[in-house]
């Protein structure tokens, strides 16, 4: 298969009319797959109504068909034709975060969505994302759009068109290409059925965020107890994996640098994951920098991106500084988790 690029300045005006997005909205009405810009990650687009359309992004990511997708919407009206009910403190969430990086899980009417995209659960995972380009696609197809992240399963999330080609190119209709992506991490996923919501997935609204608008928040245990069972799906698998073992060090810098030796001297291309305030206290076959500690919101845009320039760089091995886990801090530190499957050497 050819896959389109389409090229979109996310500034232009009348973005639901412009050509390329029309034409990229008229392939998700053929129900093909296409990926879009959102202000997260890249998402994989395709008709959340078709289960045709839902399978060719299931199979262009190889992505375990137990794992649900998140459906995105541009406006709030929509969410009547499939979800059952929108409970208080879910409405007052959408209120505060929409559009934004919140997916909110509801109760869903039977018989509309793609029993695919749901993955036959009661329930189902909705957001609106908070990028000009996939509301135009959004608006200018007319349907609720079944997107995960536009990455081969595993890989870590793509941020720009470029990581998307990497990993689909042949395998999906097109991409749009709006420019690299703001936020870097997924969305935060809140389950809002219970009279108490729950992160399912920290992302880029914070705990501290939603409890600001309604009060307790409570946290999966999935996400601090290894041995629990999560409760979305998706949060099992290993994801964002880079290619080589990566290990997340808890301690000195001098600590980390002492491992980087250990693997040196066995004849190991080893490469660090840093920030820009202590990339000098490191030494290396390939130190990155990925963004500053300082500002917790860089390191978080700056991470998939980092996680896929070791591949190019073909280490060995990789040693990671770890974050404090409060703030976009919990996002960054689950997806280091995953990537690194928990492999975590403390001093
Ligand atoms: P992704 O599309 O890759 O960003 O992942 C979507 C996340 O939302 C996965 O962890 C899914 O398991 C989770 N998810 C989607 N739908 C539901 C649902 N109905 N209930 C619980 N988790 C869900
Ligand atoms: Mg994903």
């Amino acid at each position: 298969m050819n896959t389109k690029v389409w090229k979109v300045d996310k500034y232009v005006d009348n973005l639901e009319n412009n050509p390329q997005v029309v034409d990229a909205a008229n392939f998700l009405r053929d129900n093909e797959v296409v990926a879009l810009p959102t202000e997260t990650v890249y998402g994989l687009g395709g008709n959340a109504k078709s289960d045709a359309a839902v399978e060719k992004i299931f199979a262009a990511k190889g992505r375990p068909s137990d794992n649900p997708l998140i459906i995105h919407i541009a406006d709030k009206n929509q969410l009547k034709a499939f979800v059952a009910e929108v409970p208080e403190k879910a409405e007052r969430l959408i209120e505060a975060f929409w559009p934004g990086p919140l997916t909110i899980i509801f109760k869903r009417i039977e018989g509309v969505l793609s029993e695919t995209a749901t993955a036959g659960l009661a329930t189902v995972a909705v957001r609106m994302p908070d990028h000009p380009v996939a509301l135009a696609l959004l608006k200018s197809c007319g349907l609720p759009i079944a997107a995960p992240s536009a990455n081969s399963s595993g890989k870590p999330s793509p941020t720009t068109a470029d990581h998307v080609l990497d990993d689909l190119n042949g395998k999906i209709a097109g991409v749009i290409d709006g420019g690299a992506t703001g936020i870097g991490v997924e969305s935060t996923v809140v389950d809002c059925t219970e009279a108490i919501p729950v992160i399912l997935r920290p992302g880029g609204v914070t705990k501290e965020q939603l409890e600001s608008v309604v009060g307790e928040v409570h946290v999966d245990a999935a996400l601090t107890d290894e041995a629990a069972r999560p409760k979305a799906p998706g949060m099992k698998y290993r994801h964002y994996a880079p290619n080589a073992p990566l290990f997340m060090v808890s301690g000195t810098a001098k600590f980390l640098q002492g491992l980087v030796e250990e693997k040196r001297q066995e004849g190991l291309r080893v490469g660090v994951l840093t920030t820009e305030e202590n990339a000098r206290l490191f030494e290396a076959d390939v130190v990155l920098t990925c963004g500053k500690r300082a500002e917790l919101e860089t390191v978080a845009a700056a991470l998939y991106d980092t996680l896929r320039r070791f591949n190019l760089e073909k280490v060995d091995v990789i040693y990671s500084e770890v974050f404090p886990n409060t703030g976009v801090g919990h996002a960054i530190m689950n997806r280091l988790q995953k990537a690194a499957g928990n492999k975590l050497i403390i001093e």
